[in-house]
């Protein structure tokens, strides 16, 4: 079918704040600002609620996916610098933003500076004399900065800088701190920061001085520990929806082999998507070097590669000559993303699959970010949740950090493998957003095309579901010939499944259990979604261990919500689609 990638205008959908949010004594002052100094014309959804709610000197929290307009939530409070509005109070004085990456801050605080707003920055990458003049601004009974950047180390490393906050303080000129990419306070997300766990302090540190936290993770388990790591649970909570209506969904299960993922990947650039920009993400470094060679030197696109084993300098020129477009495309580990904002970003591939639907959701949201059409696409095999598993294995995580992530992955596993739902409504019910498949549309998720006429139904597996895993137990259990006998990957307890006949199998006694053969009816590829399908839910346990020639390989074993298959406590069941209802 011809894909239809014409740019449609960005709709600016036209908000309109609840009219009390226009009521406030400073409401003037506000919308002064906004299109005086910032040159907009309206608030977006909930960002005069938040601003409002910060000016009162409240707490607030601000979840909005990337490209949402969360910054102008803290930046606009900071340039009202009016106290007193007849009996009300508008907090005012200096703003503190804590950030986590300097690239971030320097390119915020330009933004401002071009907007005349005074603002600057704090890191340990600051000379002896810029710093002076940071600090100057920062002193008196009017301080001269309205915002100024400081990284989470600074605020709890730097005595110079505590003294300038409490001076602050004491002066009644600290109007509120704002914790910028908030997620990185809790260790459920990807990317989490010790120093910005320490932030909940400030709290007790500066008691009365309101906090905003922001940011665009949509995990509900990230939120709620972010919210208590900083000490402002019960906060007021404005919230999003996560759906990013113009980026499209497609997931590719048919290119497991290299050439033709690579070959796939230069059709889908030059049919679709010809000298537009796009990033390609890889897992590995050496992979990342790999892709982009080939779609250099084999296939002629303007591309590079950026990963963390690069030098400062060599990463910094990637990013800016693919910002300006001297490249096409850049293939990059997961070290690339934060602070990118480009916004015509046309494609975002997964070469392969990504850690969590977290990670997964984020480097997907660079997409697009202008509002025009883009699109996701992602390459799967089983083959590859392996690289995963013994990352997760070899890792330094501890037990519980490691069963974590390996939730993460089960659960980007079953994304992938859904063949059903919408792409969307899976995305977004992992968030805990509630999303009517029947809003895909232009551009719509691959799973809505293909089932278009199709009927989506409920199919009961768990009496297969649990001959497997009693396979498996009987299997992990046995001891009786050689010391491995009790080591199955995932393919092998298929076929012992479906009873295929191995001299390994009758090496390994096998096939004297009762449970060998027991899905003699199935077919593999059947069993083998199914058997991926018990992985996903944790009745399968996977686990990496070098086997005897030193190479990794992945065994499983039970999961641990087996006991419950066994005894007969759950039911298993797998979406299905039936043909067309016409
Ligand atoms: P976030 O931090 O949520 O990812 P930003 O604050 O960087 O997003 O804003 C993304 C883009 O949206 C910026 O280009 C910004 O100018 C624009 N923007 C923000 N608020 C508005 C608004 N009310 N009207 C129009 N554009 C806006
Ligand atoms: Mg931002
Ligand atoms: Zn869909």
């Amino acid at each position: 079918p011809a894909i239809n990638n014409s740019v449609v205008p960005r709709r600016e959908a036209t908000y309109h704040p609840p009219a009390a949010e226009d009521n406030y004594p400073w409401s003037k002052d506000v919308r002064r600002m906004l299109t005086q100094v910032f040159n907009l014309t309206d608030f977006r959804r909930h960002q005069l609620e938040a601003i409002n709610t910060t000016l009162r000197g409240e707490d607030v929290f601000v979840l909005m996916p990337t490209g949402g307009g969360k910054s102008l939530c803290y930046q606009l409070p900071a340039t009202m610098q009016q106290g007193r509005y007849g009996d009300k109070q508008c907090r005012i004085g200096v703003t503190v933003v804590v950030s986590p990456l300097l690239s971030l801050m320097q390119d915020q605080v330009d933004h401002l500076k071009q907007r005349g707003i005074p603002a600057d920055l704090l890191g340990s990458h600051v000379g002896q004399e810029e710093r002076r003049a940071v600090y100057n601004g920062l002193s008196g009974i009017m301080p001269s900065l309205q915002l100024v950047y400081v990284t989470p180390e600074l605020i709890q490393r730097s005595g110079a800088f505590q003294n300038t906050l409490q001076r602050l303080f004491d002066n009644d000129r600290l109007a509120r701190f704002v914790i910028d990419e908030a997620h990185c306070v809790s260790q459920w997300g990807h990317d989490f920061r010790p120093d910005y766990k320490l932030l909940g302090n400030l709290k007790s540190t500066y008691p009365g001085i309101p906090i905003i936290a922001l940011t665009a993770t949509a995990n509900e388990r990230v939120q709620q520990d972010l919210m208590a790591n900083l000490n402002i649970t019960g906060c007021k909570v404005f919230k999003q929806s996560f759906n990013r209506p113009n980026l499209k969904y497609e997931i590719i299960t048919d290119c497991t082999r290299r050439a033709a993922r690579l070959q796939d990947i230069k059709d889908f650039i030059s049919t679709r998507y010809r000298n537009k920009c796009g990033i390609i993400y890889c897992v590995s470094k050496k992979l990342c070097e790999d892709v982009a060679a080939v779609l250099r030197d084999d296939f002629g696109f303007r591309t590079t590669h950026y990963h963390a084993g690069m030098t400062q300098e060599e990463r910094t020129d990637a990013q800016q000559k693919w910002q300006c477009g001297e490249y096409q495309v850049i293939v990059a580990t997961i070290a690339f993303g934060m602070g990118i904002d480009k916004p015509d970003v046309r494609f975002v591939i997964h070469y392969s699959i990504p850690s969590s639907i977290e990670g997964y959701y984020q480097e997907t949201g660079r997409a697009g970010r202008d509002g025009l059409l883009a699109t996701c696409r992602l390459y799967y095999s089983y083959a590859d949740t392996k690289t995963h598993e013994a990352l997760i294995d070899n890792g330094d995580g501890g037990f519980h950090q490691k069963k974590c992530q390996r939730d993460n992955l089960n659960s980007m596993m079953q994304y992938c493998a859904n063949k059903v739902d919408c792409r969307r409504k899976q995305v977004l019910a992992y968030f805990g957003e509630a999303f009517d498949p029947a809003l895909c549309k232009e551009p719509t998720c691959d799973n809505c095309i293909n089932n278009q006429g199709k009927v989506a139904y409920d199919k009961d597996v768990t009496a297969d579901s649990r001959s497997l895993i009693q396979l498996c137990h009987d299997v992990c259990t046995s001891r009786t010939s050689g010391c491995d006998a009790e080591k199955i990957t995932l393919i092998q307890l298929v076929e012992a499944f479906r009873g295929i006949n191995r001299k390994a199998f009758v090496d390994r006694g096998y096939t004297m259990l009762q449970s060998f053969g027991s899905g003699k009816h199935t077919t593999k590829t059947d069993a083998t979604r199914m058997a991926h399908h018990l992985q996903a839910q944790g009745y399968l346990h996977a686990y990496t261990e070098p086997n005897y020639v030193g190479f990794n390989t992945t065994y499983v074993t039970l999961g641990q919500k087996s006991d419950r298959l066994l005894s007969g406590q759950d039911v298993i069941i797998m979406r299905e689609v039936t043909g067309s209802v016409s």
